[in-house]
C-alpha cells in the first residue's frame, strides 16, 4: 500500500496526447516494491498503435510549442518545477516503492531531478545564434540555433524521476516534443511527472509517457520512425549500441549515457577522513545501482591495509532494509536477476583468489537484498574487474605507482566517470589530464549538478546533459545566407 497525501499522484494510466489512457489491448503490468515483492500498482502495457499516437500527438503540439518564445515555454516549466518541488514528498515514497532506494536518497532525486527543469526553464532563453563577417560585401551569414523537433527517451529504473526531467527539461525548453518510455519497473514516478506537467499547463502532446512491458516493440516504432528526429537513452551499453543501429536508418541524433566501469583511486598521500566517506557514498549509494558509481576501487600499497580496515569498518555501518518502512542506508536490488548476477560475481573473483573483508552474500533479509560488501585483492580476470557491477559490492585493487594506477584506470572500453584523491596538487592535473573519461573527480566522491555536463566517452555514450553543453543536444543549427545586398 502506498499512502500519498495527494492520492491523484498515484496513477495507473499511461499519458498520451494530454489524455490518461488505458492500453487498447485492456492489458497491464504490475509494478512491484522490490523490499517485498508486493504488487502496489498496474500500468497499461501500450504497444506500437498507441506509440504512434504518441508520436502524432508529439508532431502537431511541436508546430505550436516550437512557435512560443523562450520566456512563454520557460514560465510553464517553472510552474512545473515548483510543483515537483511542492509535491516532494508524495514523489519521494512513490518513488521508494517502486524503486526500493532510501526515503532520503529518493527526496534527493526529486529535488535534483527538479533542478534541470528549474534551470533549463532560464537557459532555454539563451539558445543564442551567431552573425559572422561575410565572405563577400553583398552577403550576410546568419546562424540560428533551431529545436530539433519530435523526441523520444527512453529510461532505466535507477533513477525514475532525474533521467527523465535530465532530458525533457532541455527538449522542451528549446521547443522540441517529447515521448518517453520510462523502464518497466519504475513507470509511477514518470506518470506523477506528468499529473504535475499536467497541472502546470504544459499542453497537450508537448510531453507523452507511454508505459509497456514490450521495450522492444515500442522502442522499434520509436527508432523506425521519421517523425522522430532524435532518441536520448539511458541505460546498458548493448541496448545502447542496439539503439544507434536503429537509429541509423532514419539517421536520427542520439545522446546515449550508457555504461560505466568508475575507477576510484586512492594515493597513499590521500586525506583518508575525506576519502573513506567519499568512497561510501560514491560505491553505496542507490545500493551501488548507478552508472557513475565507484566500480574499482584502486588503493596505493601504502594505504592499502589501512584503508581496506577502515572502510570495512564504515560498511558494517550500512543498515540495510525495506526504506518504506524506515530509515535505512541500503534498500533492496531491483529484481533478483539483479542480486543473482551481483552474487554469481562475487562467486567468481573468490573462486580466482580474492579474499571477502565485508558481506559477501544475499542478505539474510532475503527477497532482493544483498549485503554491503568488500573484495579485496581484485586482480583483471575477474568479472568485477571488467563489468558494471551495480550492486553493492566493493572491489578493492592494490597498486604500486601513479602509472600504474592510470593503466588499470583506462584499462576499460567505458569512460564515464573516475575519482582519484591525493594532496599533490601536480599530481591532480597530471592524472585528471590522463584519465580518459568523460567525468572527472578530485578529492570527491559525487559530481552530478545540473549546471555541469554529465555525459561519457568511449562505449559508454556520445552527448551530454546538464549545464548549457546540454542543450545543444535539443538544437540544429540552421547557417541562413542573405545575398543580393
Ligand atoms: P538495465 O540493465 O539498467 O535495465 P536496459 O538498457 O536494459 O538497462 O534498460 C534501460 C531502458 O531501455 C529501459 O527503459 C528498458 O525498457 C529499455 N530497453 C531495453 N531493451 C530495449 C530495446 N531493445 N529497445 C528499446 N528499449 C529497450
Amino acid at each position: 500500500m502506498i499512502t500519498l497525501k495527494d492520492p491523484s499522484l498515484l496513477k495507473q494510466q499511461a499519458y498520451v496526447n494530454g489524455q490518461w489512457i488505458d492500453a487498447l489491448n485492456g492489458e497491464t503490468n504490475p509494478v512491484l516494491n522490490p523490499a517485498t515483492g508486493e504488487q502496489i500498482a498496474t500500468v497499461p502495457d501500450l504497444g506500437v498503435e498507441e506509440t504512434e499516437a504518441a508520436i502524432a500527438a508529439a508532431e502537431v503540439a511541436f508546430k505550436s510549442w516550437k512557435k512560443k518564445t523562450a520566456k512563454e515555454r520557460s514560465v510553464l516549466l517553472r510552474k512545473w518545477f515548483e510543483l515537483i518541488v511542492a509535491n516532494k514528498d508524495d514523489l519521494a515514497i512513490l518513488m521508494t516503492a517502486e524503486q526500493g532506494k532510501p526515503i532520503a536518497e529518493s527526496a534527493g532525486e526529486v529535488v535534483y531531478g527538479a533542478s534541470f527543469i528549474e534551470w533549463y526553464a532560464e537557459e532555454g532563453k539563451r539558445a543564442y545564434g551567431d552573425v559572422i563577417p561575410s565572405h563577400a560585401v553583398d552577403k550576410r551569414i546568419i546562424v540560428t540555433k533551431e529545436p530539433i523537433g519530435v523526441t523520444a527517451a527512453i529510461t532505466p529504473w535507477n533513477f525514475p524521476n532525474a533521467m527523465i526531467t535530465r532530458k525533457c527539461a532541455p527538449a522542451l525548453a528549446v521547443g522540441c516534443t517529447m515521448i518517453i518510455k520510462p523502464a518497466e519497473d519504475t513507470p509511477l514516478s514518470a506518470l506523477a511527472l506528468m499529473e504535475l506537467a499536467d497541472r502546470a499547463g504544459i499542453p497537450a502532446g508537448v510531453i507523452s509517457v507511454v508505459t509497456t512491458k514490450r521495450p522492444i516493440e515500442v522502442g522499434k516504432t520509436l527508432t523506425d520512425s521519421p517523425i522522430v528526429r532524435k532518441l536520448s537513452f539511458t541505460g546498458s551499453t548493448p541496448v545502447g549500441k542496439q539503439l544507434m543501429r536503429q537509429c541509423a536508418d532514419t539517421v536520427k541524433k542520439t545522446s546515449m549515457e550508457l555504461g560505466g566501469n568508475a575507477p576510484l583511486i586512492i594515493f597513499d598521500d590521500a586525506d583518508l577522513d575525506k576519502a573513506i566517506p567519499a568512497a561510501i557514498a560514491s560505491k553505496y549509494r542507490n545500493s551501488g545501482q548507478t552508472c557513475v558509481c565507484a566500480n574499482r576501487l584502486l588503493i596505493q600499497s601504502g594505504i592499502y591495509e589501512e584503508f581496506a580496515q577502515r572502510y570495512a569498518a564504515e560498511v558494517a555501518k550500512l543498515e540495510v532494509g525495506n526504506c518504506s518502512e524506515g530509515e535505512f542506508q541500503q534498500g533492496p536490488l531491483i529484481n533478483r536477476a539483479a542480486l543473482d548476477k551481483v552474487a554469481m560475481m562475487v562467486d567468481d573473483a573468490v573462486a580466482k583468489g580474492a579474499r571477502v573483508i565485508a558481506g559477501g552474500k544475499p542478505h539474510e533479509l532475503g527477497g532482493n537484498f544483498f549485503e554491503p560488501t568488500i573484495v579485496a585483492d581484485i586482480t583483471n580476470d575477474m568479472r568485477l574487474a571488467r563489468e558494471e557491477i551495480f550492486g553493492p559490492v566493493a572491489p578493492l585493487f592494490r597498486f604500486e605507482t601513479e602509472e600504474e594506477a592510470v593503466q588499470i584506470a583506462n584499462d576499460t572500453e567505458f569512460g564515464l566517470a573516475a575519482y582519484f584523491f591525493t594532496r599533490d596538487y601536480a599530481r591532480v592535473f597530471r592524472v585528471s589530464e590522463a584519465l580518459e573519461y568523460g567525468m572527472v573527480a578530485v578529492n570527491d566522491g559525487i559530481l552530478s549538478t545540473e549546471v555541469a555536463p554529465f555525459g561519457g566517452v568511449k562505449e559508454s555514450g556520445t552527448g551530454r546533459e546538464g549545464s548549457k553543453y546540454g542543450m545543444d543536444d535539443y538544437l540544429e543549427i540552421k547557417y541562413t545566407l542573405v545575398g543580393g545586398l
